[in-house]
């Protein structure tokens, strides 16, 4: 129902508008309007024609229809090209024509005149102020000149003058009032349209404002991105910053504790000294090698003030040091060395290595090098003296050889002299030269450390109150106190030589006291731990001391330290000879033993000596007879010189022997196997060119193991003879000999049991 009631609605609206849609509503009502006339005017004049044409007056029938065919093609026309301008004229021009019709025919009852009060309002209404009022003051020309013309026919109506005014008046208000009210309206259209055209613009302004905002917007968000985005990858950067810094700090961190570490557990002294010349840092070592912490030295000044006490050496010190840091590039280490002294006023020898830092900051490094200084020293002086010992022994032992034959001559003149002839007294003078000569040649000899030859088990007791007693006897005006341990350890030593240490120190202990004085001897048990402080290692094992202590002269330092040297003395070389010393030093090495010195310049002197001791108290020591021993027996003579083989057998036969002579090892060996069961001792030297003392000793024992030999040397290479001795060789004797000596070894020998 409702639905056919909307279509009947939509139909009869389509009919009205002519089909045409419009925006425009005042367009919209005028085509309604005209459409809505012309089919009012259809339905009227389609049945008025037909009416005519049945009633016979055909010719207002058709015209009648033709209109009403106008119309209805004005309205197809309408339909059609949508142009409704064309059809309002048109329509106007019709109802303006019937009008003008209705006026001069007078219409129903001649009231024809009263349609024409409606033309103005929808003309006017239709067409717009100034059209309008031109078709209506058109019609009412044209209804005037009708007036005017007043026309005599029965088809017109004649109206009254009267009601002409009338009608013209009314006509004119009408029009007038429609004009007014058109133009009023129009004007107020207009304003209205431009009041929206103004609109409009505004909405288009505000749209087109919104659009910029809206862009704006939008350009913002886009730059509120890129910010954030911006900020996200500084974020991001800055927290690997952070991170890389962090890490930095921390190996930063463990690279100090690293380098921390490493100074205070450094072996060597580290100072940091600031460029205001403040003591920023001294490590532990600092302090143990100099015993001086923050608190004493806080200044640079301070430190070279107590370091060097001695104001002259201070100068030199802090001159170079100046000038050494003046001149260094930073970084660039200038080492130096100085004799430093410690807070416990102890001198210390002290490498510096200095080094100027970016910062302006000085670090220095401290190296104690006072032991091994003193360590190198003592190597350089061995080493001296080890090639002074080489050329001493050589000489010795050509000296020795020279003696013998001497000595070997004098004895056996002296044999043939009696005590009353002229020469006697020179020739035992000659003795007495060649004596003091071998004397030399000794201690050569045991400054070369090459006259170890027969060790043995000693009692150092003995033979210190021996010497002593000896001694006391040719300096009277020196009184000798002994203290001598009741229980001293034996040692294993050659009596010859410790007899030579001794009488070494008492001759010099009373050239110290030219004036006499007293003379401290002293022996006492010691071990290795009662043996401090030395520059020197101790062996652990147990020693014995021998102290020597006079009330002398004295030495300084510098005496002091070179009087272990050969050849050094105070005496002048007419007196001394600079070899005592030298040949204790020696001798006291070669025994394994220990050597020291303590002095002061008019204070007297103290020599101390350790040697390695026995477990055993030491035995009784050997005495010898004075008496010359005579035998019988048959002796070989082994030596590589003429002279000494000569003078050699001449003395055996004095004292009775039958000798066969060998001149060298291997001739020896040949004579000793052609006459072995009649040679009853073999007298052998050492040193020999070819086969030498041991060799031919070996090949001797290897031909007859019983063989009996005496060995005999003015030298011994590197203890040599101490080990042909240890092998079982049955005695030693050492050139030069006298014919009393030479005669005891023998008798010695041959008289022992054989074992
Ligand atoms: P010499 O006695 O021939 O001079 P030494 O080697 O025995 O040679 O001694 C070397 C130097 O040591 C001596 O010249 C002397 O100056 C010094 N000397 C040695 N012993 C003493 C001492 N007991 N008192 C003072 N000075 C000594
Ligand atoms: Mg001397």
């Amino acid at each position: 129902m409702k639905t056919s009631n909307n279509h009947v609605k939509r139909l009869t609206d389509n009919i009205i508008t002519g089909g045409i849609e419009k925006d425009d509503v005042e367009i919209m009502l005028k085509v309604r309007m005209i459409n809505l006339m012309s089919i009012i005017a259809i339905l009227i004049l389609v049945p008025l024609g037909i009416v005519d044409l049945i009633r016979g007056s055909s010719t207002i029938g058709i015209f009648v229809l033709v209109i009403a065919a106008v119309i209805i093609f004005n309205q197809f026309y309408l339909r059609k090209s949508g142009d409704y301008v064309f059809p309002i004229y048109c329509g106007i021009s019709l109802v303006a024509a019937y009008f003008f019709y209705a006026l001069i025919t007078g219409g129903v009852n001649n009231t024809g005149y009263l349609w024409y009060f409606t033309f103005p309002l929808f003309t006017l209404f239709l067409l717009g102020a100034k059209r309008g009022a031109l078709v209506t003051l058109l019609l009412l020309f044209i209804s005037i000149l009708f007036f005017t013309m007043n026309p005599s026919s029965s088809r017109f109506t004649v109206y009254s003058t009267d009601l002409k005014i009338r009608f013209v008046a009314s006509y004119l208000v009408i029009f007038l009032f429609s004009y007014l009210f058109e133009t009023l309206r129009e004007k107020a259209q207009q304003k209205l349209s431009l009041k929206n055209v103004e609109l409009e613009d505004t909405i288009a302004e505000l749209k087109e404002s919104e659009e910029k905002l809206q862009k704006a917007h939008e350009e913002l968000e886009r730059r509120v991105e890129e910010r954030t985005a911006d900020l996200v990858k500084v974020n991001d950067q800055l927290e690997k910053e952070i991170k890389e810094r962090r890490q930095a700090g921390e190996a930063l961190r463990e690279s100090e504790d690293r380098y921390r570490v490493l100074v205070e557990e450094s072996p060597f002294g580290v100072s940091l000294v600031g460029k205001d010349g403040r003591c920023k840092y001294l490590n532990p070592t600092f302090t143990e090698i100099f015993g001086y912490g923050l608190e004493d030295i806080s200044t640079g000044r301070e430190w070279f003030q107590k370091a060097y006490p001695d104001q002259k050496y201070r100068e030199k010190v802090i001159s170079s040091w100046t000038s050494d840091l003046r001149d260094a590039v930073p970084g660039e280490p200038r080492p130096c060395t100085y004799t430093v002294t410690c807070k416990d006023g102890s001198e210390k020898i002290i490498h510096f290595r200095p080094v100027t830092m970016e910062t302006g900051d000085q670090f220095v490094i401290y190296e104690d090098i006072t032991e091994r200084t003193q360590l190198e020293a003592q190597l350089q002086l061995a080493q001296r003296m080890e090639a002074l010992g080489t050329l001493a022994g050589g000489i010795a032992h050509n000296f020795n050889n020279l003696l013998t034959g001497i000595m070997g001559n004098t004895s056996l003149i002296l044999i043939d002299t009696d005590p009353t002839h002229p020469h006697y007294k020179r020739l035992k003078s000659i003795e007495k030269l060649v004596d003091s000569g071998s004397n030399l040649t000794r201690q050569l000899l045991g400054y070369a450390r090459k006259g170890q030859y027969e060790v043995r088990a000693l009692n150092v007791n003995l033979l210190m109150k021996e010497i002593a007693d000896t001694f006391a006897l040719t300096k009277k005006d020196i009184s000798v106190h002994q203290e001598l341990e009741s229980n001293l350890h034996g040692i294993h030593a050659d009596q010859g030589q410790i007899e030579q240490i001794l009488w070494n120190l008492y001759v010099n202990a009373a050239d110290a006291m030219p004036a006499g004085g007293e003379l401290f001897l002293r022996t006492t048990n010691v071990t290795d731990k009662d043996i401090k402080d030395k520059p020197y290692k101790v062996k652990p094992g147990t020693y014995i001391l021998l102290t020597v202590r006079d009330t002398g002269v004295g030495m300084d330092r510098k005496t002091t330290e070179r009087i272990f040297e050969p050849f050094f003395t105070t005496k002048g070389l007419a007196k001394g000879t600079g070899l005592g010393l030298a040949s204790v030093y020696g001798i006291v090495k070669a025994h394994g033993g220990y050597i020291d010195v303590d002095s002061k310049k008019g204070k007297g002197t103290t020599f101390s000596i350790y040697l390695p001791a026995l477990k055993k108290q030491g035995p009784e020591n050997k005495v010898t007879p004075e008496t010359i021993e005579r035998g019988k027996e048959m002796l070989m003579l082994v030596d590589d010189e003429a002279m000494i083989l000569e003078v050699g057998q001449e003395m055996l036969e004095m004292l009775g022997y039958t000798v066969i002579q060998a001149k060298g090892g291997e001739k020896a060996l040949t004579l000793y196997k052609k006459h072995k069961d009649v040679v009853e001792l073999v007298i052998l030297d050492m040193v020999m060119p070819g086969m030498g003392g041991g060799e031919t000793y070996d090949q001797l024992k290897e031909i007859n193991p019983e063989v009996r030999v005496l060995l005999s040397s003015g030298y011994s290479i590197d203890g040599q003879a101490k080990e042909i001795l240890e092998r079982g060789c049955d005695g030693f004797i050492q050139k030069p000999f006298n014919m009393k000596q030479l005669s005891q070894k023998i008798r010695e020998i041959l008289d022992k049991e054989h074992s």
